[in-house]
């Protein structure tokens, strides 16, 4: 592990990012706009110090630094006023992992360094019409072209940052006569590709980045293919993975972060915490979060050792109730004020009904936790066995 001294990061941080301010609020998860370029800067100008991705080993840019490694190094931005890098978490945090996990040699020097960099944005497409939940039903399919290359096509949906991604990790059908797990393959989309029509929605929250992407014969070189034909099932297994165990937003408390979160600092302030009622919401609340910062550093342990498990499950459905319940406190001790748009707390509240639902929904976690933490009775699945697209025409008989 190459190691980097507190004075060091602090040299290279202080030539990029400005000190940081407690008044000026991070957007919440792509909302209300985004700026690809503060990203973009800081990206570049740590590039190759393994500052950005510290557990990636050190020939792709970072430090192949462990979990606590990687928290002391995040703890030392918090005097920062970092950048929004909602726009490069897909790449920097799930694509890179995947990659490091399945990708060729020739795929993790193609792409890492420019994840890393902040040059290359990624979106996953995985979700579509009647594939969320039961996301192995991916309709999206991928067939051979004439010279052994690949030709896409099908919808996805709900695609977050596809209106400025260059890169779409997509789930496609390979093989649709096999069980529907078995026939999936992984590949790499480039957003520029002919056939690629991206469709923006605006989310209640102001998120236009989140989008329709319609894929009609769309060209995908053989060399985009991530994994074995037929394993697409088992990379999206280790993107989710980290997708779940990357859930908890909240930072890592650093030296000389204040003892108290900002929400809680913002409620004091405002005299709610005079309120009895308000008041032991408030420290249930932050005991909850402090319960959920252990568990956010055992997924980061796994994580770092490129193992996240089905625990990230958990730290995605703690993380989703901790947010709404912030929220919901912060807005009714302000009462109707909350609804004014010009209160910043007006996006989180627009934005946390989506927490439950965004990287697979809290019934999905709970299933996974039920089956794969407690050994609980898997749920039926009768179409487990069965072909594609036979199980897509609804002719199946259950079996007793
Ligand atoms: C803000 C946001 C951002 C997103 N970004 C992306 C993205 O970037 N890329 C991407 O691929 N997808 C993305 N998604 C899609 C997201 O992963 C899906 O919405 C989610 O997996 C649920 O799928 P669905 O919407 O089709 O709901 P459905 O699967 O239709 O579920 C409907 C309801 O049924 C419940 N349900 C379904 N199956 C079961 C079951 N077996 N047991 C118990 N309950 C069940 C669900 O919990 C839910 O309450 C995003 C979604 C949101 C809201």
């Amino acid at each position: 592990m190459n190691a980097l001294s507190d004075d060091e990061v602090h040299r290279l941080l202080d030539a990029v990012l400005g000190p940081r301010d407690a008044s000026r609020r991070a957007t919440t998860l792509g909302a209300g706009g985004y700026d690809l370029e503060a990203g973009r800067r800081y990206l570049a100008a740590v590039a190759g110090t393994g500052l950005a991705v510290p557990t990636w080993p050190v020939e792709f840019g970072g430090l192949g630094a462990d979990a606590a490694e990687a928290r002391r190094l995040e703890a030392l931005h918090h005097r920062y006023a970092m950048p929004d890098m909602y726009p490069f978490r897909v790449g920097l945090k799930f694509v890179g992992p995947t990659l490091l996990a399945h990708g060729t040699p020739e795929q993790q020097q193609r792409w890492l360094a420019a994840i890393a960099s902040g040059k290359e944005i990624w979106c996953q497409m995985f979700s579509e019409p009647e594939a969320g939940s039961d996301l192995a039903n991916v309709a999206t399919i991928a067939r051979r072209g004439p010279a052994g290359d690949w030709i896409l096509t099908g919808q996805k949906v709900w695609t977050s940052r596809a209106a400025y991604a260059d890169w779409g990790i997509c789930l496609a059908r390979t093989d649709p006569d096999v069980p529907k797990h078995r026939g999936m393959t992984m590949f790499a989309v480039d957003m520029s590709a002919p056939g690629v029509d991206v469709r923006p929605l605006r989310q209640m929250n102001g998120d236009a980045s989140f989008s329709e992407v319609f894929l009609t014969d769309v060209p995908v070189p053989d060399e985009n293919r991530i994994g074995e034909v037929g394993q697409g099932w088992k990379v999206a297994l280790t993107l989710l993975a980290h997708e779940r165990s990357n859930a908890d937003r909240s930072a890592p408390p650093a030296r000389d972060a204040p003892l108290l979160p900002s929400w809680l600092t913002e409620l004091a302030d405002s005299g709610a915490l005079a309120d009895p009622v308000l008041r032991e919401e408030a420290m249930e609340l932050f005991c909850y979060d402090r319960a959920i910062h252990h568990l956010q550093q055992r997924a980061a342990e796994l994580r770092a050792a490129g193992k996240p498990g089905p625990e990230g499950s958990g730290l995605k459905v703690h993380g989703a109730r901790s947010f709404k319940r912030r929220v919901d406190l912060l807005a009714r001790a302000r009462g109707a004020e909350a609804l004014r748009s010009d209160w910043p707390g007006c996006v989180d509240l627009l934005t946390a009904p989506s927490m439950s639902i965004r990287g697979g929904t809290d019934e999905i976690q709970l299933n996974v936790i039920g089956e794969r933490i407690l050994g609980l009775p898997a749920e039926p699945r009768v179409d487990r066995d069965v072909p594609w697209t036979v199980a897509r025409r609804g002719a199946i008989t259950p079996s007793r």
